[in-house]
């Protein structure tokens, strides 16, 4: 479908990320009129992907875990399951000068930083976590107090720290206990057996092969994308949102629903409500409770190398002086065939938007990062360097501190007609594309009553 000439829709999205594509193609699918508007001049929001040679590949590291099923449900759906690789993974930690592996539980006894007592007491840690039933209680704990208690400060420090810094950088010690345990519990539900090694899925042709699929099925079911097209204002009438006004025009339908972060929310938000002057103090108080949650950017850098980097898929680095937190060879998951032989490393670093890396020119970040990268990978030349890119978002993740739950929004917002749904309704658990999957069909329920997905556990 082109635009509608009236510019009058049924429901209109904001965000063109997968939650956005995905509500837009299920309301069209339910012969619904939809229109998505995307402030970018791409779709897939974070995990939108680049072309690398003759291939495209996502611009920051994207795997699926086993036991992620609504995506696998999805990835089904358009036809595109044999595309689904699975692989074991291996992951080290670079500590003291060098690697240690941490691919399988065994890898803990040969850990050597740690006493026996130690390695032994995380072990059993571990186990109580992954059996732990009673989240909620969590919610108001820090994580990094309630690793201390179970595994001890040297344990917390040597493993936890970096794992929480590889994730929130400089606001990890925010992070809720309860967070933490669903991480954990994640990690260990995805081994098939508790001693085993981690089993991940790449999608071949990247998430890029399931965003065109998106793309053209919303196409052919009546649906329009408008790229480019940046969000400024919600129209109100009467307490009520009835369509939005961009960069482009002004577009019109009863239900509004925005996939964006929240700080872009609450900025549009506060801005539409003193346009159409309405205040309450039920909205004061709403804002000022999204405005308690915070977010961590991200910089990314993807190297293309005519040499293996690294042993490992993934590298998490336990060492202040190095400006990264995280490594990940995409070319140890999935054969380097797939880049016509070439290896493919991603860096990745949690920061903020004042941090040196976010802040500088691309054409300067190799040469400053290279020197780290000799620490942690030995192997490595100059000469290996073919290309690199880099990549930056503001809002990478939202930070899931303790009390998250007080100030976690519902999908209902004080302005009827307006929903929003992003990652920040995602806790206790982790952020990733397949609860995106999830919540974009729990608000299409809220919205039609009906479920799109076949699975809902
Ligand atoms: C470094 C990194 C690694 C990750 N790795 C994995 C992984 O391995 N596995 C996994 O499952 N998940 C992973 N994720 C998470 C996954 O990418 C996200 O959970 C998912 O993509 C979120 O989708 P979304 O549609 O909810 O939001 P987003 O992708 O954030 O989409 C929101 C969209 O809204 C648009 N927008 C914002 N403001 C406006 C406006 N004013 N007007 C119009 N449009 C606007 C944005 O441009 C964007 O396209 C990773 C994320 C990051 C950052």
């Amino acid at each position: 479908m082109a635009r509608t000439e009236d510019n009058n829709y049924d429901v209109i999205v904001v965000g063109a990320g997968i939650g956005g594509l995905l509500l837009t193609y299920f309301l069209c699918k339910s012969g619904y009129k939809v229109l998505c508007i995307e402030k970018e001049s791409v779709a897939g929001g974070l995990a939108r992907c680049f072309r690398l040679g003759n291939k495209y590949l996502e611009v920051y590291y994207h795997h699926i875990f086993t036991t992620d099923i609504y995506i696998q449900n999805i990835i089904n759906h358009f036809g595109l399951g044999k595309y689904l690789i699975s692989s074991p993974s291996s992951m080290g930690i670079f500590a003291n000068n060098r690697i240690y592996p941490f691919s399988s539980p065994w890898d803990l006894f040969f850990f050597k930083p740690l006493s026996l007592f130690e390695r032994l007491n995380f072990g059993m840690q571990i186990m109580r976590i992954s059996r732990n039933k009673e989240n909620n209680r969590l919610d108001s704990l820090n994580a990094m107090d309630w690793l201390i208690n179970g595994f001890g400060l040297k344990t917390t420090k040597l493993l936890w720290e970096p794992l929480l810094k590889s994730k929130f950088g400089a606001q990890f010690d925010e992070v809720s206990a309860s967070w933490l345990l669903e991480r954990i519990k994640k990690r260990s539900e995805s081994r098939k057996r508790y001693m085993s090694r981690e089993v991940l899925f790449y999608l071949k042709g990247g998430m890029q092969n399931l965003i065109e699929n998106i793309i053209q099925s919303i196409n052919q079911e009546g649906g329009y994308i408008s790229l480019n097209d940046r969000l400024q204002y919600f129209i109100i009438q009467k307490d009520v949102c009835c369509g939005v006004e961009s960069s482009k025009d002004k577009y019109f339908a009863p239900i509004v629903i925005l996939t964006i972060p929240v700080p872009e929310f609450i900025d549009i938000f506060k801005k539409s409500i003193s346009k159409f002057n309405i205040s309450s103090s039920y909205i004061v108080e709403y804002i000022g409770r999204l405005e308690k949650i915070k977010y961590q950017s991200i910089v990314g850098i993807v190297i293309k190398s005519k040499e293996q980097l690294l042993d490992y898929y993934w590298v998490n680095i336990a060492d202040e002086n190095i400006p990264f937190s995280v490594l990940v060879e995409q070319t140890n998951l999935i054969p380097a065939e797939e880049y016509e032989g070439r290896h493919i490393c991603y860096i990745g670093q949690y920061t903020n938007p004042g941090d040196k890396l976010f802040q500088m020119e691309d054409e300067y970040i190799f040469n400053y990062i290279y020197p780290y990268l000799l620490k942690v990978m030995p192997k490595i030349e100059k000469s290996y360097i073919l290309e690199y890119s880099v990549f930056r978002d503001k809002y990478a993740t939202p930070v899931y501190s303790s009390g998250f739950s007080e100030v976690k929004p519902g999908f209902n917002t004080p302005i009827e007609g307006l929903f929003i749904v992003n990652n920040a309704q995602i806790y206790p658990k982790s952020r990733n594309i397949d609860l995106t999957v999830w919540l974009a069909d729990r608000l299409f329920n809220l919205i039609t009553n009906k479920h799109f997905l076949m699975t809902n556990k």
